[in-house]
This record gives structure tokens, C-alpha cells and sequence, in this order.
């Protein structure tokens, strides 16, 4: 087994005081830089760096992000979702790693979409349905995975359904 123990932190993402969701830490005792090539392999539309060897994925609004000596997840409802998931994640690892003979290896790099990005195809008005103080505030807790797309409300109307289809692309969900 690659990953056999962390150490696991669950924590109130603290640029949004009073979120209701809530992100998780897992720092490994081992470097799991070698598995990562692999987990780029078999997951689908995954942001990749191989220079940090940083992989992030999107499970509908939760951002993964696995590094060589940590696992983060957010959008957590409380803190035993946030063990659940942490645990599935290092199964995920172990086993992609114990079947890495049948896996190509990919260190094809992606870069996540940047709060610019992301506000470009925002509606842009500043309306603070989504209780970000503005669309790009909005876009920059979109960016680190710490606010739910649903929240903006207005992104879901017919006005908007290119932009969000976009979006939800961009994003990678
Ligand atoms: S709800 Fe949407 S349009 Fe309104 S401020 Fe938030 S991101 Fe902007």
C-alpha cells in the first residue's frame, strides 16, 4: 500500500467565515509523487502540473487537489464526509497504484482556470445573490474550490445557460 497513514485536518475555509462548508487536509508520511503521473492517467479531466507534481480534479462542485505529501477536499458537509471522502481518495491512490502496470503513466500538464477566467463568465452584475461581496470575489472562492457554482443564482436562469455550460466545463465538472 502506498498510503498507509496521515494525519487529517478538517477546517472552515477561512476566506468565507460562516461558510457552511467545510475543507479537509490529509498530510502523508510518505511521497506519493510517483503514483501521481498514474492518477493523471486514469482520471478524467484532471489540472496538472508536473513541475510541482500537483493534481486537481472537480467531483461536482468538490475540488481535489493531491500533491506529493498532501490531499485536500472541499465542499465538505461536516467532518465525517470530510474522513469519508479523504479515505476514498487515499483508496483511489492505493489502488491505481497496485494496478499501475496496466496504467499508462500521463504527465500531460493542464493548467486549472485562473479567478479571471472564471469571472469572464460570470453574469457580471454584483448582485451578491451568492453572498461574495462581488462576481469576482465570487470567481476567486470558484477558483480555490470554496463556493458552490449553484450559488450563483442568476448563472442558472436561460440567460446565462452558454456561459454556465461553459463554466462547468471550464471548471472541469
Ligand atoms: S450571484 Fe452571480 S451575478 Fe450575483 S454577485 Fe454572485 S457571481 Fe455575481
Amino acid at each position: 500500500m502506498l498510503v498507509e497513514d496521515y494525519r487529517l485536518e478538517v477546517f472552515e475555509p477561512p476566506c468565507i467565515p460562516g461558510s457552511p462548508t467545510w475543507s479537509a487536509k490529509a498530510f502523508l508520511t510518505k511521497d506519493i509523487s510517483a503514483v501521481i503521473p498514474y492518477l493523471n492517467a486514469v482520471i478524467k479531466k484532471t489540472f496538472y502540473d508536473p513541475s510541482t507534481k500537483t493534481l486537481i480534479w472537480r467531483e461536482g462542485n468538490r475540488r481535489i487537489a493531491v500533491r506529493p505529501m498532501e490531499i485536500g477536499a472541499t465542499s465538505l458537509a461536516d467532518r465525517e464526509e470530510a474522513k469519508k471522502v479523504i479515505k476514498e481518495i487515499v483508496d483511489l491512490i492505493n489502488s491505481t497504484w497496485e494496478k499501475r502496470n496496466e496504467i499508462t503513466p500521463s504527465e500531460e500538464a493542464k493548467k486549472p482556470p485562473t479567478a479571471m477566467e472564471i469571472y469572464k463568465l460570470l453574469p457580471k452584475t454584483n448582485c451578491k445573490e451568492c453572498g461574495a461581496s462581488s462576481c469576482f470575489v465570487f470567481a476567486t472562492q470558484l477558483a480555490g474550490g470554496e463556493a458552490e457554482l449553484e450559488r450563483c443564482k442568476p448563472l442558472f436562469t436561460d440567460d446565462y445557460i452558454e456561459n454556465r455550460n461553459r463554466l462547468m466545463d471550464l471548471l472541469g465538472m
